[in-house]
């Protein structure tokens, strides 16, 4: 096996070996920084905001949004972590979306499902543009 898995690195862009976390050494290296910087932080202020988690350390919202997705800072230990919901903005500490934006979403599913029973079987309603 010589031949090596090369890509670009998502984070900065240059070609490196492929493996687990998807990054070069380097990106690697800076999250784990971030990750010790954000940990240090938290382990005396285990009760800080993201907001004042990244003004602290510097660390992006981003990048704090992504260590608490992937558990690496709990939010059962940190009781004010939270992320931004994908489709509004609003803080929350689990899933991709707020309950609001959920139930909003399950609605209008539920509703195209109803419009789509209602709607006659083969009738030309997606050849007229
Ligand atoms: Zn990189
Ligand atoms: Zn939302």
């Amino acid at each position: 096996m010589t031949a090596l898995m090369v890509e670009n690195c998502p984070r900065c862009g240059r070609v490196y070996q492929k493996n687990v976390r998807n990054m070069c050494q380097d990106c690697m290296r800076q999250v784990d920084d971030e990750f010790q910087k954000c940990y240090s932080f938290l382990r005396l202020n285990r009760k800080a905001t993201t907001e004042e988690l990244c003004s602290a350390t510097g660390v992006g919202i981003k990048q704090i949004t992504l260590f608490i997705k992937d558990n690496r800072l709990p939010v059962i230990d940190y009781p004010n972590l939270t992320y931004a919901c994908n489709s509004c903005g609003a803080p929350i500490r689990r899933h991709q979306i707020c309950v609001p934006c959920g139930m909003r979403i399950t609605a209008e599913v539920n509703e195209l499902k109803e419009k789509e029973a209602k709607k006659p079987k083969g009738t030309g309603y997606y050849s007229r543009r």
